[in-house]
């Protein structure tokens, strides 16, 4: 009688190994953006969207900045 009462829910038939536990979590990592490159300073920017070094987005200056080089 007892015996069934604590085996209420699923309980795993064993330990899983180190080695299953981390084939497992592989998957379980971040990702990992786009990059391309701005065209005008080839500062690393992210796709469609305007360039934070120097404001430009598609060769044209989308956002004034006022650090001078
Ligand atoms: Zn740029």
């Amino acid at each position: 009688m007892l015996k069934f009462d604590i085996q209420r829910f699923a309980v795993p038939f064993r330990r899983t190994s180190k080695t299953k536990k981390r084939m497992r979590r592989t998957h379980l990592k971040k990702e990992v953006g786009a990059i391309t490159t701005c065209a005008k300073c080839g500062a690393a920017i992210r796709p469609h969207r305007a360039c934070t070094k120097c404001g430009n987005y598609k060769n044209q200056e989308v956002i004034k900045t006022t650090e001078e080089k």
